[in-house]
């Protein structure tokens, strides 16, 4: 007989059972068949391994219930029930091992029908998944100790997703707002936001995600009874190794009491400011009197004390004049006069007027090109009157000064060049703030508020200009500003 056909198929099945048999056994799972009408039960060895039995062990259906945990047998239950209609068993749960330890275990199965479409049998396969259970129940208990800790803040905390949407809110911002959660989903967190401010805020926040950058910005929100406070909001991007942004961590953090203290600090440098500016006029008036008077007279100690006096009342009325344009800043009444004149003229008389009252200087300039720009005069001149003392001030040793002025496409760009202590390159971002001042062992020894510059960046930004320091601590500093030229 030949049975050649016989032998090479009976050799293939072997294979593939060999094949099955190595699948399996790499993939850690215990087979299983259970007959559905006599309730026999077949397993492999890692089926008995997975429920903690030792190796060989004859075990019946009815037992390996016992194993399962009393509160999990429902879902065993349901499990099959769904399994006899749909074909497919599917579950996850709990048994405990004769020494006690729980353990979890996935099961997958399929049904075989009779002829009769009965159930007959059912075969399956477990996997042990304690491990994975425990990572998980990790990374809730850990998810869950970051929520507690942004509800324990008094700050509102949220987070967003890579595109910036909203996510997560603590329970500060639900107290706050008195918005419940569904209430901030369907409307958004934009509600809560001031409505003169949303424009602003769209913008600074896409701004950060499109850029990656850190976001930082002022804005009212609304409380629950209806009164809007100031919040200062501040979000950075979660990026992982790849510098990919996985998400926004963001706080915003009440300042309304701040912001009030700062309106009557406004208000008291306004007042003040102009209550001394009458006396002080009065008192410089009558030294002058005083001045010519005694011009001619042999006292040289009354001459040189009217002498510093005169200089110092210089000093407060220069100061009083800074706090003056401060509090018009603020309440953005700094009005520009503008008219037509030629820049270089005006560099040359500042120049001039600046070397008069520090003979010891040297302040190179030679513009000598005409430059027409249409700005406010008195302004433009008080800012480079800003840089030139400034530059005199920061520069005790080194004397020489280079002022320039060229012309870059539309603008003429100013710059006033020293060789004085410099900026650290943190501070060269600062100093245009209102009252930052450079802390430091040198800058004590000198006098000033930190207000010139701000005064000066704000009148270049009312001329739609730009204005910006490039310096190197120990060698020096170069301030510059640009502005529009005069259009043709
Ligand atoms: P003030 O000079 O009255 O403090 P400013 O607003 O004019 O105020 O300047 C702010 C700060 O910037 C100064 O305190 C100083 O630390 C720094 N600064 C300004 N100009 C220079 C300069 N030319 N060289 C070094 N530091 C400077």
């Amino acid at each position: 007989m030949d049975i050649h056909d016989r032998v090479i198929s009976q050799k293939k099945l072997k294979e593939d059972e060999e094949r099955l048999n190595i699948v399996i056994k790499a993939s850690d799972l215990g087979t299983w068949e259970l007959n559905l009408i006599t309730d026999e039960f077949h397993y492999s060895e890692r089926f008995l391994e997975i429920f903690g039995m030792e190796q060989g062990k004859d075990l019946m259906h009815n037992e390996l219930l016992t194993y399962f945990l009393a509160e999990d047998l429902p879902i065993r239950k349901k499990a099959f029930k769904d399994a006899y209609e749909t074909g497919v068993l599917y579950y996850i749960s709990r048994i405990m091992w004769q020494d006690k330890s729980i353990h979890w275990i996935e099961n997958k199965g399929k049904v075989f029908y009779t002829d009769h479409n009965q159930p007959q049998k059912l075969i399956g396969t477990t996997r042990d998944i304690t491990a994975e259970k425990h990572y998980q129940q990790k990374l809730e208990e850990r998810e869950q100790k970051f929520r507690l800790l942004a509800d324990s803040m008094p700050q509102l905390v949220w987070t967003g997703d890579a595109d910036g949407n909203l996510n997560f809110f603590s329970q500060a911002v639900y107290v706050y707002s008195g918005l419940s959660k569904e209430e901030i989903e369907k409307e958004g967190w934009l509600q809560i936001v001031h409505p003169d401010d949303r424009e602003e805020n769209i913008k600074a926040w896409e701004y950060a995600i499109t850029t990656g950058t850190d976001f930082i910005f002022e804005h009212r929100f609304k409380r629950y009874d209806g009164v809007y406070r100031w919040q200062l909001s501040r979000a950075i991007p979660q990026k992982d190794e790849a510098g990919k942004i996985q998400m926004w961590v963001g706080t915003s953090t009440d300042i309304q009491e701040m912001k009030e203290q700062d309106q009557q600090k406004d208000f008291f440098i306004s007042m003040a400011s102009h209550e001394l500016k009458t006396p002080i006029t009065s008192i410089k008036g009558y030294v002058q009197i005083l001045q010519s008077t005694y011009q001619k007279s042999e006292d040289g100690f009354l001459k040189n004390s009217l002498r510093i006096i005169d200089k110092q009342i210089l000093t407060l009325t220069n100061l009083i004049a800074d706090l003056l344009d401060l509090s018009k800043i603020k309440s953005g009444s700094l009005v520009l006069n503008k008219e037509d004149f030629e820049i270089n003229e005006l560099i040359q008389e500042v120049v001039y007027e600046i070397t008069h009252i520090n003979p010891g200087y040297h302040i190179d300039f030679s513009g000598l090109n005409l430059v027409k720009v249409y700005a406010d005069k008195g302004r433009i001149g008080q800012v480079l009157i800003n840089f030139l003392t400034n530059a005199v001030k920061y520069s005790p040793e080194s004397k020489k000064i280079i002022v320039e002025s060229f012309i870059r496409e539309n603008e003429v760009i100013v710059s006033v060049e020293d060789s004085g202590i410099g900026i650290s390159k943190p501070d060269q971002q600062k100093i245009f703030e209102r009252f930052y001042r450079v802390e430091g062992k040198n800058e004590k020894t000198f006098p000033g508020f930190g207000i010139g510059l701000f005064i000066a960046s704000e009148i270049i930004k009312r001329h739609h200009g730009q204005i910006w320091v490039t310096s190197e601590p120990e060698k020096g500093s170069t301030f510059f500003f640009s502005i529009p030229l005069k259009n043709k």
